[in-house]
């Protein structure tokens, strides 16, 4: 089997609303996606997508995924599609780093191989049998009391682990503004407090010292420096996510004692062939792991959810759907869906999940 075609399209994803994070450094109100469908000799096609949550979250932005998937075409084109370690060693070959636009090239080679095999990607990536998995809210940053009745808005649609933004640079407005949130939780519920990279250390070690919450602390400050610094003088567990790209980030995070989990997510890691190694190593650390994706429709979710799925739930925390904050559906009734709480990944063979060619509009131009 060979690839023949590669076709793009782009598509704004308004969300429903404006979302702050990063301690008010960074707002998003619309999503630019990318969708990637690679066709076959033989006839099979799968798709990809590759969505940027906004342009300041990760060095990933919807015009360079576009760019790098044009330049990584020609190196594919007549390649077998369900060799996927031969696929990312050729990408990683003809163009290093782009994570993001390699993650929409390696999920619809993915979404290929199940076609092919007859499997859905749940049981490709060593699941047993669909497991449904926990969901994650996302709590965008606000006052107290908008973040307490943003929490109240998921729990009324079945969440009961939440992951809230702060990040705020006033050491005392955050700590109480952290505890209002805490006290807000049902005896049910978990959270974690994600600050998007926006404390220094020394602002960490000040909030997260002071503070009563034990609950999670996500990806403090801008490096993996700084959060391993701050990890050996705070009692909180930290979550690593913005930080982590490579498996050599992953390894150095471990040898620094930085964190006793991470977030895995294919358009951070280079799609689900890496997302999957850095799953294993995550667990051979014995680190509790989020697996979701940054942004995008269902495609997206679904794609990262396969493998949530298949992953021990022993070591895996909530998942987050990002479609959920999205106004348009352009795979509207297909891939994993919040039922109460919860999202199972379909079992159909291979992803699962195929857009409507009229929602998508008109392909991009190379
Ligand atoms: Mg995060």
């Amino acid at each position: 089997m060979k690839i023949t075609t590669f076709t793009l399209w782009q598509l704004a994803l308004p969300l429903k609303e404006s979302y702050t994070f990063s301690g008010g450094r960074q707002k998003v109100s619309s999503l630019t996606t990318t969708f990637l469908r690679i066709e076959t000799d033989e006839g099979l096609t799968g798709w990809g997508e590759s969505c940027p949550w906004g342009e300041g979250y990760l060095p990933a932005h919807a015009g360079g995924i576009k760019a790098a998937i044009v330049a990584l075409e020609p190196s594919l084109l007549g390649c077998d599609p369900r060799a996927l370690d031969e696929i990312n060693r050729t990408m990683d070959s003809a163009l290093p780093g782009h994570w993001a636009a390699k993650s929409a090239i390696d999920i619809a080679c993915w979404d290929i191989l199940g076609q092919a095999t007859g499997l859905p990607l749940w049981k490709l990536l060593g699941g047993a049998e669909a497991r449904r998995v926990e969901l994650n809210s996302s709590i965008p940053s606000g006052s107290a009391e908008q973040m307490i009745a943003s929490i109240r808005a998921a729990r009324a649609k079945g969440y009961r682990t939440h992951s809230a933004k702060v990040g705020g640079k006033e050491t005392r407005l955050e700590i109480a503004r952290m505890e209002a949130v805490a006290d807000a939780l049902h005896k049910d519920e978990n959270l974690t407090f994600d600050v998007n990279r926006a404390w220094t250390p020394s602002e960490a070690i000040a909030v997260l010292n002071e503070v009563s919450s034990r609950h999670w602390i996500e990806q403090p400050c801008e490096t993996l420096s700084e959060c391993a610094h701050v990890a050996s003088r705070v009692r909180q567990p930290l979550m690593l996510d913005e930080c982590l790209h490579t498996a050599e980030d992953h390894l150095q995070a471990w040898q620094r004692g930085a964190c006793e989990g991470v977030k895995i997510k294919p358009h951070r890691a280079g799609g689900l062939t890496k997302a999957r190694f850095l799953r294993d190593l995550a667990l051979a650390f014995g680190w509790r792991v989020h697996i979701e994706d940054v942004g995008g429709s269902a495609l997206a979710d679904t794609a990262a959810f396969h493998l949530a799925s298949a992953t021990p739930s022993s070591h895996r925390l909530a998942s987050w759907l990002a479609h959920e904050h999205l106004t348009l559906d352009p795979v509207a009734g297909q891939g994993v869906r919040n039922d109460k709480g919860f999202a199972t990944p379909p079992s159909l063979p291979g992803l699962g999940v195929a857009p409507d060619l009229e929602e998508l509009g008109d392909p991009l131009g190379k």
